[in-house]
């Protein structure tokens, strides 16, 4: 559940919405908490990715993506941890009056995204605060952690099945820590590795599709036969030379076909190799 950025006691002091001639879009994007003095904590409303940013108008400016949302957390005095994984409740700033403020506040705002164009792509933190967020089988947050065992093999598998490929830790780190389930398959399915393994994929049910293996087959026939053949041509004595050029025509397609097999056998166990 995500929780305030403020303990109480506070007031807030400009709700979510109100005309406001400060505001970048005439609107009030976010709440303000205050009714306190500077150093108050601050603390993390939700689990994500933290970045602290300092922004002529946000001041000293946390911003904490959760998998989905961008919050932000303006006119801080002073930061208090660096940038990376931050779980909700962590204390992440003390409040403060930096930037475009007239007293010392905390301003909480939910955008969908890092740098928000128009008014409508805020959310109420008050309508975050009543919405319960996805919750996978333990009951957690839906947020992949980056050191737990139970969704570095999860996103193994994910990877291996969408990328056919595993991730080093640091990938891991890079794309699927701190983002939601749904997100991370997203992630993992952009990628153009992800394409690569569907191309194999198409690949091997076109060869099911048009019965490559009963090709194989019908041209190892062909062989025999015509091996059966040249050795009853040869095993006459004294050949023509019109008996000889048609050996020589049969041993070139025999030639032939034989290099078309072995080209196909190749392509087949390249396709169905399951390592490297
Ligand atoms: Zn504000």
């Amino acid at each position: 559940m995500p929780r305030r950025p403020v303990n109480a006691p506070y007031t807030i002091t400009t709700e979510f919405g109100v005309p406001d001639s400060y505001a970048k879009f005439g609107r009030h994007s976010g709440v303000d908490y205050a009714g306190f003095g500077a150093g108050r904590p601050v603390y993390a409303p939700v689990s994500g990715t933290l970045t602290n940013i300092v922004s002529p108008t946000g001041g000293n400016m946390v911003q904490i993506f959760d998998g989905r949302y961008y919050h932000r957390l303006m006119h801080n005095s002073s930061f208090s941890r660096g940038n990376g994984r931050v779980n909700e409740g962590d204390e992440v700033a003390k409040a403060g009056t930096t930037g475009l403020s007239t007293g010392v506040h905390s301003h909480w705002d939910i955008a969908d995204r890092a740098t928000p164009t128009a008014f409508s792509q805020f959310i109420n933190p008050a309508t975050f605060l009543a919405t319960p967020q996805p919750t996978n089988n333990q009951g957690v947050t839906d947020m992949i952690p980056d050191q737990d065992n139970y969704y570095w093999r999860w996103g193994q598998k994910a990877a291996q099945d969408i990328r056919g490929r595993q991730l080093s830790r640091a990938e891991f780190s890079k794309y699927i820590a701190g983002q939601t389930g749904t997100r991370a398959l997203e992630i993992l399915s952009d990628d153009p590795e992800a394409d690569v393994v569907r191309n194999w994929q198409n690949v091997g049910k076109t060869a099911v599709n048009d019965k490559w293996d009963q090709q194989i087959y019908n041209l190892q026939d062909q062989v025999k036969q015509r091996d059966k053949l040249i050795a009853e041509i040869k095993a006459k004595a004294d050949l023509s030379d019109s008996l000889q050029k048609k050996v020589d025509a049969l041993q070139t397609e025999q030639a032939q076909d034989q290099a078309t097999g072995n080209a196909i056998m190749r392509f087949i166990g390249k396709l169905f190799r399951t390592s490297n």
